[in-house]
């Protein structure tokens, strides 16, 4: 197991344990916390993550056919099919210890938000409250009209692979409210995602390779506004270089070890 922490203050390097510790310290006097999370937060939970080279999606699926419109107007059907596949994946799958600790923070601490990179709800079904959607769920829909909001129920009676938009006389081709490569976010969300970020004193990144923009910045808005920063992920990312403690593990053992110890001092605190 990798260790790394700028908080380090001899030349000792610091045991997990010690790091667990550090990560839960600086959690525990947190006022505005942000979590980030990517594709890895979901790994554990059976969902393969894009970029990792055996087992990532993107190794085995071309994105420009699959996950782009250009691809979408050349083969809806193949596009529709992909993401029902994929949304039968996530309905199969549970939230993990991981999220389960994300969602656990928020009793703990006065003001959590989760800023995901994932189409999965699994924050939400977790019970994490304020989860902002950078890229969309996948369990909603949209039509190439702009008629948004649109659930699997809307459209159970269409028989068309797409679906068409069941809006009266509107009929255009539904598509999964999700953002493709080149696709802008929905400026709402991400003006939400980056004020709370410029706000965080604390900003835990959780399984994300820290390639994808506009997300990838947001580490970069707090660490400017100076926040403290906690990367929790297996393999060192292009972020890794912002993070004061720094767990190199899977978010579902990293993060309940660190709630545990948040708990572990609190009692600590109580019974001094
Ligand atoms: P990514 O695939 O680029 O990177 C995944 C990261 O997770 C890697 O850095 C990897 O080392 C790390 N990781 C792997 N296992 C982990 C674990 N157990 N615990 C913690 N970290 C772990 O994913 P990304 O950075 O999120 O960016 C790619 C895009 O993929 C995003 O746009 C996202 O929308 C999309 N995506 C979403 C899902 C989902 O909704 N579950 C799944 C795949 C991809």
């Amino acid at each position: 197991m990798m260790i790394h922490s700028q908080d380090r203050r001899n030349h000792d390097t610091p045991t997990i344990h010690d790091l667990i510790q550090q990560a839960a310290d600086i959690l525990a006097h947190a006022r505005r916390l942000v979590v980030l999370t990517g594709a890895g937060i979901s790994k554990e939970s059976g969902i393969p993550t894009f970029r990792e080279a055996q087992q990532g999606l993107w190794a085995r699926h071309d994105p420009q056919r699959l996950a782009t419109m250009q691809g979408f107007l050349a083969d809806p059907k193949l596009v529709w099919d992909w993401y029902q596949f994929r949304l039968g994946l996530v309905e199969q799958a549970q939230p993990n210890p991981g999220h389960r600790a994300i969602a656990g923070l928020e009793p703990l601490l006065p003001h959590v938000t989760v800023i995901t990179q994932n189409v999965d709800g699994l924050h939400a079904r977790a019970g994490s409250h304020q989860v902002l959607e950078l890229h969309g769920n996948i369990y909603r829909f949209k039509c190439l009209r702009g008629h948004g909001n649109l659930s699997m129920a809307d459209l159970a009676d269409q028989k068309a692979t797409p679906p068409l938009c069941p809006h009266p006389n509107c009929q255009a081709l539904v598509r999964p409210d999700v953002v493709w490569f080149g696709e802008n976010l929905s400026y709402s969300v991400l003006n939400r995602a980056v004020a709370a970020a410029e706000a965080c004193d604390v900003m835990l990144i959780v399984g994300t390779s820290g390639v994808v923009q506009p997300a990838a910045s947001l580490p970069y808005n707090a660490w400017h506004a100076r926040a403290r920063i906690i990367e929790v992920n297996p393999e060192e990312s292009d972020l890794t270089d912002l993070a004061h403690v720094y767990l190199a593990g899977p978010a579902g053992e990293m993060l309940p070890l660190v709630l545990a110890a948040m708990s572990d001092q609190q009692a600590g605190a109580v019974a001094r």
